[in-house]
């Protein structure tokens, strides 16, 4: 298990591009006479995509209708895991759902009921990858574990010459890692180190008791309910399900900074980065299909991931109409702010930038 590297950015805290960005938002938020947590677009998402996740799964086990219905729901199904994933879980796991953090907290168990724990999703996704955007062996989003090179400043091996004509393989199996092999290594390494995210034995008994609810409605209870199918097929069904949901969860999160032209800071040997942190956020960061409210909505708006990096505290359901606010203010301040028309413009510019990555350095 690698471990997570310390980096501080050591430029100045507080830039005008901060103080600006902040005074607008807060201004557009008075304007509207709301404030940043959820609004009714994303309660009634909330409802949504729980009650497709149930719905999907009575059918499935009980409606009886011929196999090729039930592949395609099933796999259906499979995906309300990803989209509970981006429509609930990120924003319940960045306390922006509601201002009371017990409500945030019990909407983030539907990422543990999806079968992926969210104590250690905190951990990663909000510590390591948001602290830490494209900074090699501290941002866990981008670590390749000698597999993948996906910074510049990642060792090169001749292997990565074929990086970007095998990634998709590796993303395929991206979400079955999640729920069969990473949370378990993680939590047995956490145990082991001095970050103070030691599990208590109430969060090892919570990992086990949610990864049994997951494997027996998604395995067990299928080869019991439905026994015209072998547990094999069943089976079949799931690591293929998970397979498109691996590829789907690797293009909308890598597409936010893995791409052409993205910035990949280096770092002194005191482990110091000379850059505002914010402005390293806007650097590092694209937005992506931001004018296709229907790829918003079912990505949980991280195609609009500038703002979402800035304010992870905002609902999503809110970044479409200010990300204008946040381009305007990043290039008055003389900020490249990137956006790419659609989401397989992004995706095109990811594997260009897996092959420049995957070529020899120079030096
Ligand atoms: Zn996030």
């Amino acid at each position: 298990m690698d471990t997570i590297k310390k980096v501080k950015f050591t430029g100045h805290n507080d830039s005008a591009f901060n103080r600006d960005l902040k005074k607008r938002l807060d201004n557009y938020f008075t304007q509207q006479n709301q404030n940043q947590f959820a609004d009714r677009r994303m309660w009634f998402k909330v409802i949504f995509w729980i009650a497709m996740w149930i719905a999907t799964w009575l059918f499935v086990m009980f409606s009886g209708m011929p196999s090729w219905v039930l592949f395609i729901v099933a796999v259906a199904h499979l995906y309300t895991h990803l989209f509970i994933a981006f429509n609930i879980a990120h924003d319940a796991n960045h306390d922006a759902i509601s201002k009371n953090k017990k409500v945030n907290r019990l909407l983030s168990i539907s990422l543990d009921l999806c079968g992926v724990n969210s104590h250690l999703w905190r951990y990663s996704h909000n510590t390591a990858h948001h602290s830490y955007v494209n900074i090699e062996g501290a941002d866990t989003s981008s670590q390749g574990h000698g597999i993948i090179r996906f910074t510049t400043n990642a060792e090169w091996k001749p292997l990565y010459k074929y990086q970007h004509l095998y990634a998709p393989f590796l993303y395929a199996v991206a979400t079955l890692n999640y729920v069969f092999t990473k949370d378990f290594l993680i939590f047995i390494h956490l145990r082991k180190n001095q970050h103070g995210m030691k599990p208590t034995t109430g969060e090892w008994l919570f990992l086990i008791a949610t990864k049994l609810f997951y494997y027996t409605y998604t395995l067990i209870l299928p080869t019991i309910l439905l026994p015209q199918y072998s547990f094999l097929t069943i089976f079949g069904v799931f690591v293929l399900g998970h397979a498109l949901m691996g590829i789907t969860l690797a293009f909308t999160f890598q597409t936010g900074h893995l791409i052409e032209e993205t910035s990949f800071p280096p770092f002194n040997a005191e482990g110091n980065i000379d850059k505002n942190w914010a402005i390293h956020i806007v650097e590092s960061t694209v937005d992506f299909a931001r004018t296709n409210p229907m790829v918003a909505w079912f990505l949980g708006a991280i195609n609009v991931h500038v703002i979402h990096h800035l304010y992870p505290r905002i609902c999503h359901t809110h970044y479409a109409d200010i990300a204008p606010i946040v381009q305007q203010t990043a290039e008055e301040h003389g900020l490249k702010y990137r956006t790419f028309p659609s989401f397989s413009s992004a995706i095109c510019s990811h594997f260009k930038l897996l092959k420049q990555l995957g070529q020899k350095p120079i030096n």
